[in-house]
């Protein structure tokens, strides 16, 4: 190969770029990023940016010089607009295009918007929103915070951090459903009210209300909030529409890119990583896609060697995934994979306690581990994880005795 082109420079295509060079690729690499910024590290615009905690150093990933020794060809402030294999091809918004002998799809996703047509409503995935968001908090009293996902959660407390009245609103029962156990979420919607928050589950937004500027927003149950500043949380849609007509297979529904057991596309020569990547994860039986910082590296990384890699020398990537948030000084991690019908053991600590290690477990096999306040004592048990350890066997290890 003697070009490859990554579409996407965030941290998968940062990843990828690494990658590529560490396995000794001395091609062209092209990186496309319509951002104007390099590729930085979103954790902390939730974490730091918002409160003020953090500067724009937090968000960098790698000094300026390391970019640079990656001798990249970086199209910054371009997008890619279409992919056309059959010529080996990928064509820029500003007209031309780059012909290569691999494609590296690492175009993310983006912040789900609520169409409101209102000043005052924002979202939070890039560091221009994040700079926005902090602005408004500076020049406003009380926030509603649309969405309990993490960043949701995060948001709103960094929006307490920053002094504002917030109100956290989510249609499903608890905070996080879709990362942590429904068990376990009941202690943080207790975190979020001891800090302050108004917080309204299971209950979803009617609507906006306002002219040109949000002034309320209208709950499903028939109730309103007052506000002039709104921030959602509503999940990601994936930037995917670029591939349309390439042969790339895409998911119904969500429109992930179909990935192999090895990050390979349905078209040769064509690799994915990062949040936009479906593919099949033997030790959870099923397809998995990750909106996970850490699984956008991992996978990068083993994108771009079974770009290079012949037939016999790709491997399968196979990862133990990892999820973290920090909420009110307090770090949530999750190793695995967490689903409501997991049988659920706290073997250290309690929820009581807001100091815990949970073990989740799934057709007698340990699935995930899940922590509050415990980042040594979870990360020790990543190994039963990846060996794929008998749920017995992993409370043995964790020295909790079975019941006869
Ligand atoms: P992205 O980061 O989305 O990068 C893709 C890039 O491609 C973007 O710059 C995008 O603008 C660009 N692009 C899109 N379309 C095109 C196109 N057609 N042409 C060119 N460029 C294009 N994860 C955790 O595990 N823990 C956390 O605590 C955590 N906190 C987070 C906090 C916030 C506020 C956010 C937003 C995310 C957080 N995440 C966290 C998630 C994590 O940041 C993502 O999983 C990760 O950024 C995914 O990387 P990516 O490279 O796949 O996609």
């Amino acid at each position: 190969m003697r070009r490859i082109v990554i579409a996407g420079a965030g941290m998968a295509g940062l990843h990828t770029a690494e990658s590529l060079r560490a396995e000794g690729f001395d091609g062209t690499i092209t990186m496309i990023g319509d951002e104007p910024h390099r590729p930085y590290s979103r954790p902390p615009l939730s974490k730091e940016i918002l409160t003020g905690k953090g500067t724009d150093k937090s968000l960098v990933l790698r000094e300026d010089a390391e970019v640079e020794a990656l001798d990249l060809d970086l199209r910054l402030g371009r997008r890619a607009e279409r992919l056309r294999p059959r010529d080996r091809a990928v064509d820029l918004d500003d007209g031309s295009s780059i012909a290569c002998d691999g494609v590296v799809v690492a175009t993310g996703a983006r912040a789900r918007r609520p169409a409101t047509g209102l000043a005052g409503v924002h979202v939070l995935r890039t560091i221009d929103d994040a700079r926005a968001v902090r602005a408004a908090f500076g020049a406003a009293e009380r926030v509603v915070v649309v969405g309990a996902g993490f960043i949701g959660a995060e948001v709103a407390a960094g929006a307490r951090a920053a002094g504002l009245e917030v109100t956290l609103v989510e249609a499903a029962p608890t905070p996080l459903t879709r990362v942590i156990d429904p068990r376990v979420g009941g202690v943080l919607t207790e975190l979020h009210r001891d800090n302050g928050v108004d917080v309204r589950l299971g209950t979803g937004v009617a609507g906006f209300e306002g002219a040109g500027r949000v002034e309320r927003v209208r709950l499903a149950d028939g109730s309103a909030i007052e506000s002039s500043l709104v921030v959602a949380g509503l999940g990601v849609e994936l930037n995917t529409g670029w591939l349309a007509g390439s042969g790339v297979r895409l998911s119904d529904g969500a429109g992930a890119v179909l990935c192999d057991p090895f990050c390979a596309t349905s078209v040769p020569e064509v690799v994915a990583a990062g949040d936009l990547a479906d593919w099949p994860h033997p030790r959870y039986g099923g397809r998995m896609r990750l909106e996970h910082w850490t699984n956008a590296g991992e996978q990068a990384a083993a994108a771009a060697h079974n770009l290079l890699a012949g037939e016999g020398a790709r491997r399968p990537y196979t990862p133990v995934p990892y999820f973290w948030s920090d909420q009110y000084g307090m770090k949530i991690q999750l190793l695995g994979q967490a689903a409501p019908a997991d049988t659920v053991e706290f073997v250290h600590g309690s929820a009581e306690e807001r100091k815990f290690v949970a073990f989740l477990g799934r057709a007698g096999r340990l699935v995930g581990v899940l922590g509050l306040r415990s980042t040594p004592k979870v990360m020790r048990y990543r190994a039963l994880l990846a060996e794929d350890t008998a749920w017995d066997d992993a409370l043995a290890a964790a020295g909790v005795s079975l019941r006869p």
